[in-house]
Order: C-alpha cells, then structure tokens, then sequence
C-alpha cells in the first residue's frame, strides 16, 4: 500500500482503534500523572490554553477548507501543499496515533516540513515534551511510508504577548522560507521572546521514550508523577492529585 491508502486504512478503522494523540505523549514527559487526571477529570482550561487556541484561530484565518480527497490529488501530482490543522494518522506499535499539526508542507509528494507553534512562558528553552510530540507526527508520516529523508521539523517558541498578527507573520515567513534558517536555535524576538527551532527528523530519536509511553497506555504500570515541585505550583489539577508537591 502507499502513504495513501495507509492512512485511509487507519482512518476507516479509527472507531475501534486505540487511539492516543501525540499531545498526550509529550505531555507524559511533563507529568504523566497531569495526562492521566486530565483523562478522568478532563482537561482544566487555564490562560495559557486559551492564548494558544486564539493564536492557532488567528494562524488559520486564511486557510481555504478542502477535502481531503483533493489534498491527496494534489501531494500525488507533486504540488506544494500547506496542510495547516489537518487531522493525520498513524500507527505506532499497537496503537493508532491521531494528531493535528500546525502545519505540514509537501513538496514533490513528500512531506518536507512539520511546523508546530508553542506558546508558552519559557520560549528560550525547547522541552522534551514538546520535542517528543512535534517527532511523533514525523513518526505518524513515516509509518504511513512516506519518505522523511529531507523532513525537517520547525518549532516556533513565543512567549504569550506575542501580538498575535505579529506571529502569524513570523508562521507565515517560516513555513514559506524555512530552508534560509540554519539548524538549532534563531532568536526572532527579543522582546517578547520567540525562537525558531528548526532540526531534521530522524525516525530513531524517541524510539525508547516512545516505547516507556506506551507501556502506561497499555495499562502495564501506573502513572508516573513529576518530582519537580514547581510544575504542581502551577498545575490546574493539583487539588485531586494524590501526588502533588505543592
Ligand atoms: S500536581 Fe504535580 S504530580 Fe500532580 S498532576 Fe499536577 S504536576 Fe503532576
């Protein structure tokens, strides 16, 4: 089968596939025990949360819905496409993984870049969460069996008073000009803060972080809390966690 027809697979076999989102995943190397509360309670809507839904609204305001029979059409004839929020699938180990990246370009049928913004108070660093969540749909592509040799991966990192026109600008110039950043870490703003983090995908990066996440999802171990008090300073869910340090 081809990318194709591999994700039409998964997608037609979603309702009784165990799904887990590549968000979950990284979120298990924050706190796996704030991924697990938030799956019985739900997730807590905090300010942070909703600066970054207002910023994906505004990054997709120009965006023109399409089918996504047209979207294949088009990655198959060779076009550049600019995916921005589409649903993709993938399969790691037993489990289908479902994600949305920001934005995924496709250039001469294969995927070339994933994008993920990142709105956060700290943009100066690049956690390994947030790393580990941006490879999974990298991985998700892979497993499809598309060609990730020349995948790169770009993260934009911005503190939360970001003018939101001034981050689409800065989305808009890295998804259409990425190539003309070197690899690492580019300062973009000073104040406030933003960073480009652009690195290429490598298929083996997270193997084994993959392989200790799974484990909790196949229920073989309870969840692992953090052991960094100031994450449960700042946790929403700190008042039903039997393991918080705050
Ligand atoms: S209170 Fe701490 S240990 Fe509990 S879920 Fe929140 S961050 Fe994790």
């Amino acid at each position: 089968m081809n990318a194709r027809e591999n994700f039409e697979s998964l997608l037609s076999g979603l309702s009784n596939a165990e799904t887990v989102a590549p968000s979950s995943i990284g979120g298990q190397f924050y706190c796996e025990k704030k991924v697990d509360l938030e799956r019985e309670h739900g997730e807590v809507e905090t300010l942070e949360k909703q600066r970054g839904t207002e910023t994906h609204e505004k990054a997709a305001e120009d965006a023109v819905e399409v089918e996504m029979d047209e979207v294949w059409d088009a990655i198959e004839r060779g076009e550049r496409q600019i995916l921005l929020e589409t649903m993709f699938v993938g399969e790691a180990a037993d489990f289908t993984i479902v994600g949305k990246p920001d934005s995924i370009v496709f250039d001469d049928g294969e995927p070339q870049l994933i994008f993920d913004r990142k709105t956060t108070s700290i943009p100066g660093n690049l956690f390994k969460n947030q790393r580990i969540q941006v490879w999974l749909y990298g991985y998700m592509l892979d497993s499809l069996e598309f060609d990730t040799d020349n995948l790169q991966i770009a993260i934009l990192s911005h503190e939360q008073s970001l003018d939101p026109e001034v981050g689409k600008q800065l989305q808009d110039v890295i998804i259409q000009s990425y190539s003309g950043y070197s690899t690492g870490k580019t300062e973009l703003s000073k104040e406030p803060e933003a960073y480009i983090y652009l690195f290429d995908y490598d298929p083996t990066d997270h193997l084994e972080d993959l392989d200790w996440a799974l484990e909790y999802w196949r229920g073989d171990r309870e969840a692992v809390p953090t052991k960094k008090a100031a994450k449960c300073r700042s946790c929403p869910l700190s008042t039903k966690c039997p393991d918080s340090l705050a």
